[in-house]
């Protein structure tokens, strides 16, 4: 909080009634002329501004600046393509499946998916997964026939960076980089994506804070990052009926309060395909202003997550999205 005082005030007397109400004084400000400012330390005790405003000899009360001024600072429009724009009124569609099993099956289902309306291309090279007996992704030439099968259909990419070791590799092909929800608060991997200055696609920990989630955007800001949209995709509940709990306050509040560029992923948010239409559109009437889907075209064959991917056609009962 920053406390300016009145040209007249007694400034010994404002600080003795401050310091009364329990605030620390962290600095006092005064420029050549103008109004003296203490600047009140975050230690201190919770006053409402209102009352120390209404004090003999304070002028005005500001409250502190912001924690995290960059992702203030970016507005809601985040340029993914020349052509992809997140944030407008019109959704971005993105889709593909968990992960990439191999470039026949990248291949059709770019095609499959851009017919239906997909913009861009999401698949997983590096994959993070409970367990380490689990499918961990095929790595570098998942890589290739992405980029390759999005090219040939007129997608964009979307790919996940798991390692530090591994963000120019994924630079180099995807035109947004995924910090996956295990990775949110892995400061040195956003420091080293922030560094790749590319747009950033940043899933929120399932065990995130809002307030967390918007430092984890500040660090890539800080770091170089050319934008962050906030991905929304299930927050850890009690209730083992949904793989997690899809929180669309927090999708309100980024989208519509912060006006932040936020996607909605409902497949990690459900962990089962039969809700996954439903909470698309929920998503999109609670302001989220793209959807990030999995599909598979044979989904009891696929190397993860099948249970909750939807085969591609049934991206058309969400109705028009894009
Ligand atoms: C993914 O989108 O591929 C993924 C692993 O999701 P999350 O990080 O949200 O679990
Ligand atoms: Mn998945």
């Amino acid at each position: 909080m920053i406390v300016t005082l009145t040209e007249r005030a007694d400034t010994d007397a404002v600080r003795r009634a401050l310091t009364g109400l329990g605030l620390w004084i962290e600095s006092t400000e005064r420029s050549e002329r103008g109004p003296v400012h203490f600047v009140i330390g975050r230690g201190s005790t919770a006053v409402e501004p209102e009352r120390v405003a209404g004090l003999d000899g304070v002028e005005s009360v500001s409250q502190s600046r912001s924690k995290h001024p960059r992702v203030d600072a970016q507005g809601v429009l985040l340029r993914v393509t020349d052509q992809i724009v997140l944030g407008e009124a019109r959704p971005v569609l993105i889709a593909g499946p968990c992960a990439v099993e191999s470039e026949e099956q990248i291949t059709r289902l770019a095609h499959r998916l851009a017919a239906l309306g997909v913009q861009v291309l999401r698949g997983g090279a590096f994959k993070p997964r409970t367990s380490p007996y689990d499918f961990q992704g095929l790595g570098a030439p998942a890589l290739a026939w992405l980029r390759r099968a999005a090219d040939a259909a007129g997608l964009a990419v979307v790919s996940e960076v798991m390692s530090e070791r591994h963000v120019d590799e994924v630079a180099a092909v995807a035109d947004l980089l995924q910090i996956g929800s295990r990775n949110m608060q892995s400061t040195s991997l956003l420091a080293a994506v922030g560094r790749a200055r590319k747009p950033v696609l940043l899933k929120r920990s399932m065990a995130a804070t809002v307030d967390e989630w918007l430092h984890a955007a500040e660090y890539l800001l800080v770091h170089g990052a050319a934008g962050v949209a906030f991905c929304e995709r299930g927050i850890r509940s009690f209730d083992p009926s949904t793989r997690n709990l899809l929180d669309l306050g927090a999708v309100a509040l980024l989208a519509g309060v912060h006006r932040l560029p936020v996607v909605v992923d409902p497949s990690h948010a459900a962990g089962r395909r039969d809700l996954i239409v439903p909470l698309a559109r929920a998503a999109l009437a609670a302001g989220a202003h793209g959807l990030m889907i999995e599909v598979h075209d044979d989904p009891a064959c696929a190397e993860s997550d099948g249970a909750q991917a939807l085969l591609p056609e049934a991206l058309a009962d969400l109705g028009r999205v894009s």
